[in-house]
């Protein structure tokens, strides 16, 4: 046998429209490479850390001082905010699609005794933990989640903010609140409202952690940091029990962030490598959030989103999601059963859009840092490209006028 080295990895350029990962910004990607050749210990990447923790807290409104982020993806966020969930817990997870299913996954798995990791190690059934199954397509409400905080009175409550793999938007205040008279410390997976909503994690004191991701609402994908916000009661309640990590510990992992003992340091001790390009292209990207405001962003996604759903509803599309950041639609009638289909005759075009990934079969749009006239209309006009050639009709004079009507003259709209 003979081996020859592959030639380099050449990746082309496309549009990423789906739920995540929105098109990384071209600022944050220029901060990636241009960051000069330095170890986790030198002292511009820990004061960069420090500084990435500082506009954390101001990003997410909230003087929980365990505010830092997760070297990885959303799931590295996650699996640490959950990590102080320990076998026999009891839980309360609420499920509405993919993602929160998964998170569910994660909790059994927390929460699951030694027996019954052994009985089903791959999807333990953990006594202590209830999952309560919204129907895809459906939000979790406030009042679910206090009759069912109110019946299991759990340790730990869990829900999505905004189930992406639905497109909906759950009730945050509504879980909050039942937490807070329930005395559970509430979980929120916020992966895809971070950067994408304005809300402030101070408002929500029922709600005692959080974690998010790079690759959405803060268009950092080459792999950076999940931020992680945590409550002194979430922070007490881990320090009594433990968790079984040492990387995904939030105690050790704050560490390399300037926490200690509850304490901002003036500067981070080893917890594991960091990489200062990483650094270099999070800061960036957190420093852009800042620079557009989370007021004005969250105002754009509601406003594009908007012209894009209107736009599909116009070409026979049924939108079911109520998310700004991406339109979750079932085909018009006559193309129903074909989602897949489309779906790979867009991608092989580089136009990155998804179906679902959970029964029952849709197409999910997104416009994550897609905001303005041109990329929308972009955006619009490779869709309706892509129902014509499966025999859907399009009228574009129509579509041009509806996208024409919502931007007026303005190119910068
Ligand atoms: C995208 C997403 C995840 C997973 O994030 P990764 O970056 O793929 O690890 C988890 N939860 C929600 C709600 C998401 O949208």
């Amino acid at each position: 046998m003979t081996f020859q080295i592959y030639p380099t990895l050449e990746i082309p350029e496309t549009l990423a429209a789906g739920p995540g990962p929105g098109n990384t910004d071209a600022r944050v990607l220029k901060a990636f490479a241009s960051a000069g050749v330095a170890d986790h210990m030198q002292g511009d990447v820990l004061r960069g850390m420090i500084e990435c923790k500082h506009m954390l807290r101001e990003i997410w409104g909230t003087d929980n001082t365990y505010t830092f982020a997760v070297a990885g993806t959303g799931w590295s966020g996650l699996d640490t905010m959950f990590s102080a969930v320990m076998p026999g817990d009891r839980v309360v997870a609420f499920t509405n699609g993919t993602f929160s299913g998964i998170d569910a996954l994660t909790l059994r798995i927390k929460a699951a005794t030694p027996a019954e990791h052994a009985a089903n190690p791959l999807d333990p059934h953990a006594a202590s933990v209830t999952v309560i199954e919204v129907p895809h397509g459906q939000p979790v409400t406030g009042e679910m989640v206090e009759e069912a905080l109110a019946a299991h009175k759990p340790k730990w409550a869990f829900m999505a903010h905004w189930e992406t793999g639905s497109g909906r938007v759950n009730d945050l205040r509504g879980f909050s609140d039942a937490c807070a008279r329930h005395g559970a410390m509430g979980l929120v997976d916020a992966v895809s409202s971070l950067g994408v909503a304005d809300f402030r994690i101070d408002d929500y004191p029922g709600i005692a952690g959080w974690a998010s991701c790079p690759q959405k609402g803060l268009c950092c994908l080459p792999l950076t940091y999940a931020p992680v916000s945590f409550t002194d009661a979430y922070i007490e309640a881990l320090r009594t029990t433990g968790a079984y990590s040492y990387v995904h510990n939030p105690i050790y992992e704050a560490r390399h962030w300037g926490i200690v003992d509850g304490q901002d340091v003036e500067k981070g001790t080893y917890h594991r490598t960091h990489s200062g390009y990483a650094v270099a292209a999070f800061h960036e990207s957190l420093r852009l959030t800042l620079q557009d405001g989370l007021a004005k962003r969250a105002r754009c996604y509601r406003t594009h989103e908007a012209v894009l759903r209107d736009a599909v509803t116009a070409m026979g599309c049924t939108v079911t999601s109520d998310m700004p950041s991406l339109v979750v639609l079932n085909l018009p009638p006559a193309l129903a059963g074909r989602e897949m289909e489309l779906v790979q005759n867009c991608r092989a075009r580089g136009f990155g859009i998804w179906p679902t990934l959970s029964a029952p079969v849709q197409v999910r749009i997104g416009i994550l840092n897609q905001l303005d006239r041109q990329a929308i209309s972009r955006i619009v006009h490779l869709f309706g490209d892509a129902i014509r050639e499966l025999g859907g009709q399009v009228d574009f004079d129509i579509i041009e006028a509806l996208l024409e009507s919502r931007y007026g003259t303005s190119i910068a709209a």
